[in-house]
């Protein structure tokens, strides 16, 4: 190769990285002009962000993800950080022990419903799964009462424990909790109920023999975990027992002379593998309604309109000189019934309904091992650490 062609190889090298450098300020540069339009046109900015709900189905309910779906119009529709970043925003409605209700504003369904799936199924909890039955002379099932155990959510937080497979399935205080119960009701006494707080915890892990105890033996016998040490000696647990997060579930009835002696012992685990383990009673959302006056409804017609709402959307204004004017004013209330555009096609032209694409109303209730807002958090982390083996695996 002579020296020439060296030197415009190396220009050619030179321009093309250049290039790529200065695509970005190219591109910012391009989207900054005053001829390039940076909205849609009204009628496809409202197709784009807005689900129509017509008296007999939903319209536009996909979303427009494809970046050049517009170019023919000049403008990019493609994702940007910095775009997201501006526009996303979470607003906290309601915050109890229990559930919590808030806004997310400016986020895709698909990831809004990875939240809604992460909670549901993959945020740890702690879940009795293993029933040692010592006795149980009860009319309630071996299986049946193993089953209830199983549904009670523990008060204990997740984090602070190992998944049982960590371990190679011993059984010690980083990943079981025992509970014991042992109620009897004595003969010629009233019935008795047994609820959830007769769960008593051992800290210092299970007492029921795992092998036949050798008459004469002075060893102390095996039993179904190996502490190394009482869960009460743990800063985490001392001052902070562990118990069930409510204390008046009914697990059985019994009557004079029966009686249940059991061991329960919780692990870690994710909803998906079995619904005890799911934190939340339930994780859902619903796109922000918007409820719009295309025309003004007045006397009348304003009072049928409002009395037409079962949840007290419509309000009615005076305007003066006795005359009276439907006015919108509580569209979060919208259930989307439709029951004010049915009546002739002069309603739908009347009102329209329509949901925001990218606004959802969640509301999460937590089972009680986590305060809601801490599941959410998790969830949050979840999804994180996917996207980081996804860009793991594709380096
Ligand atoms: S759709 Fe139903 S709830 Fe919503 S404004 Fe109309 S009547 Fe009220």
């Amino acid at each position: 190769m002579s020296s020439d062609e060296d030197e415009s190889m190396s220009e050619q090298e030179e321009q093309t990285k250049s290039g790529k450098e200065d695509n970005g300020s190219v591109l910012d540069y391009i989207m900054s002009l005053e001829s390039v339009p940076s909205k849609l046109p009204p009628h496809l900015e409202l197709l784009k962000t807005r689900v129509l709900c017509k008296i007999d189905a939903p319209q536009h309910t996909d979303t427009i993800q494809y970046s050049g779906a517009y170019a023919a119009l000049g403008v990019d529709n493609s994702i940007r950080l910095d775009n997201f970043r501006q526009n996303f925003k979470v607003q906290v409605n309601r915050l109890t022990e229990d559930d919590i209700e808030f806004d997310m504003i400016g986020i895709d369904p698909a990831l809004a419903n990875a939240f809604r799936r992460i909670l549901i199924a993959e945020v740890p909890t702690m879940a009795i799964e293993r029933i040692y039955m010592a006795n149980n002379t009860s009319v309630i099932q071996d299986e049946v009462l193993s089953h209830r155990l199983g549904l009670i959510p523990i008060g204990a937080d997740p984090r602070l424990f190992e998944y049982p497979e960590n371990a190679g399935n011993e059984k010690n205080e980083k990943n079981t909790i025992v509970f014991k119960l042992h109620v009897r009701c004595e003969r010629q006494q009233p019935r008795i109920t047994v609820k959830s707080n007769e769960l008593k915890w051992l800290p210092n892990g299970s007492e029921l023999p795992s092998e036949d105890i050798k008459p004469n033996s002075s060893s102390k016998p095996k039993t179904f975990t190996s502490f190394s040490c009482s869960q009460d000696s743990l800063p985490e647990f001392s001052g902070n027992p562990i118990a069930p997060r409510n204390l008046d579930i009914i697990l059985a009835k019994l009557g004079p002379g029966q009686e249940i002696e059991l061991e329960a012992h919780a692990v870690k685990g994710i909803g998906r593998t079995h619904a005890k383990w799911s934190p939340v009673a339930t994780a859902w959302y619903r796109m922000l309604p918007e409820v719009v006056l295309l025309k003004e409804v007045e006397d009348e017609l304003a009072e049928e309109l409002k009395n037409k709402c079962p949840v007290g959307v419509f309000d009615i204004e005076d305007i003066g000189k006795g005359r009276k004017r439907a006015t919108v004013a509580r569209p979060r209330s919208c259930t989307l019934c439709r029951e004010c555009i049915r009546g002739g096609k002069e309603w739908e032209d009347r009102v329209a309904l329509r949901r925001v694409k990218d606004h959802f109303i969640f509301t999460v209730e937590s089972t009680g091992a986590l305060p809601p807002e801490v599941l959410f958090t998790e969830a949050v982390k979840i999804l994180e650490e996917k996207c980081e083996r996804v860009i793991t695996e594709l380096s």
